[in-house]
C-alpha cells in the first residue's frame, strides 16, 4: 500500500513529504559515516518524482567524502541528517533519489521496525 510520509529535521527548518510503499523495515549500516551517525534509514531510495521538499532548501548543507557516491545532507542549524542522495553508482539510479532517516519521519518508530544490517564497510 502506498502511503504519504512527512518528516523534518530536529529544529524544523527542513521539512519534506514523500510517497512510498508502506515502510515496514529499516536499514543500519556499518560504513564509516553510518556507524558514527547511528540512524535507521529507509530500505529503498525514493525517486525524485515522489518527493517534495516543503521547506529548507537553504537550510541544507551537503557533506561528501571518499568516492563521492552520496550527498549526505544535514541541517545547518540542528545538524540532523534527514536524507542522503545517491549521486553515482554503477547500476543504480542517480540524481534526486533519496534514502530517508526514519527517525525524521512522523509516525514511524525506527527502533520498533525490523532492522536489516548492511555491511557497508565492505563496499
Ligand atoms: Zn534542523
Amino acid at each position: 500500500m502506498v502511503r504519504i510520509y512527512e518528516g523534518r529535521c530536529h529544529c524544523g527548518a527542513v521539512r519534506f513529504r514523500f510517497r512510498s510503499e508502506e515502510i515496514a523495515g529499516g536499514l543500519r549500516c556499518n560504513c564509516s559515516i553510518c556507524i558514527r551517525r547511528g540512524a535507521v534509514m529507509s530500505p529503498a531510495y525514493v525517486p525524485p518524482s515522489d518527493i517534495e521538499l516543503l521547506e529548507g532548501k537553504d537550510a541544507l548543507e551537503v557533506y561528501r567524502f571518499g568516492d563521492l557516491t552520496m550527498n549526505h545532507y544535514f541541517c545547518r542549524t540542528c545538524g540532523i541528517h534527514p536524507f542522503g542522495e545517491i549521486i553515482r553508482k554503477p547500476g543504480e539510479p542517480r540524481g534526486g533519489f533519496l534514502r530517508f532517516n526514519l527517525g525524521c519521519i512522523d509516525g514511524i518508530d525506527p527502533l520498533a521496525l525490523e532492522i536489516e544490517l548492511v555491511d557497508g564497510r565492505a563496499f
